[in-house]
């Protein structure tokens, strides 16, 4: 795990300066402490010599901010590759990052090469105007360890569009049966107990619904019960 902020001597004047690593940075290290992936943020002594990313500093960037890490992962090969794969995507927003050196090359915020490089290990170097970058670098160069990867947008509700309600039907017509007057259709049904207007009325009662009847004279006695429907 790299340190994510600490104190140094400055060499040149033997000052004692607190430091802490860009904000951007620390969020990429703490992606390489889940993954397991050694790194390192401040200097060694030969670096702190100088005036690097590796100083808190250095040059256009806060002063007591350290705004470069080693990746110590490999194949360096592999990790070349697959850093260049996400800066080449014009989608993928590397914008804050200065160069990059890896395996032996310098790169571009963009992965365009700049020049070659002693650094076989992954350095990456952040703008000092954009410290407080986010990015998730790390888990889309090496694949999202498990429990980290947010899951993915709720898919839209599928909107079902419910069938039209039936239209009410307000009548319910008592047909009789060609040849078999004792016998009445209502829907389609049989309902050989409707023998009289009362059953009739108690039809509607049951469905809610108006009989209307094809011919009231086939029935019995019509009796309409009193404050009833006439
Ligand atoms: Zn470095």
């Amino acid at each position: 795990m790299g340190a994510y902020s600490g104190v140094v001597t400055r060499p040149s004047n033997g000052a004692r300066v607190a430091w802490t690593l860009a904000p951007g940075l620390a969020t990429l290290g703490r992606q390489l402490d889940k993954l397991g992936i050694t790194w390192y943020s401040i200097g060694n002594a030969d670096h702190l010599k100088r005036s690097g990313g590796h100083t808190p500093w250095k040059p256009g960037a806060p002063f007591g901010t350290v705004t470069a890490i080693d990746v110590m992962a490999s194949p360096y090969a592999v990790v070349e590759k697959a850093i260049l794969r996400l800066m080449k995507q014009a989608s993928y927003d590397t914008s804050w990052i200065d160069f990059i050196n890896t395996n032996g090359s310098q790169y571009d915020y963009d992965g365009r090469r700049q020049a070659s490089s002693g650094d076989h290990h992954l350095h990456l170097e952040v703008l000092g105007n954009r410290t407080s970058f986010t990015s998730n670098l790390f888990y889309d160069m090496f694949g999202w360890p498990a429990g980290t990867k947010p899951s993915p947008p709720p898919k839209p509700p599928v909107v079902v569009t419910p069938p039209p309600a039936p239209t009410e039907e307000v009548t319910m017509k008592v047909i009789a049966e060609k040849g078999k007057p004792e016998r009445w259709k209502t829907d389609g049904f049989v309902r050989e107990h409707i023998k009289t207007m009362d059953d009739v009325a108690a039809l509607e009662a049951v469905f809610g619904k108006t009989v209307e009847v094809s011919d009231p004279e086939a029935f019995g006695p019509v009796v309409t019960p009193e404050g009833g429907k006439s």
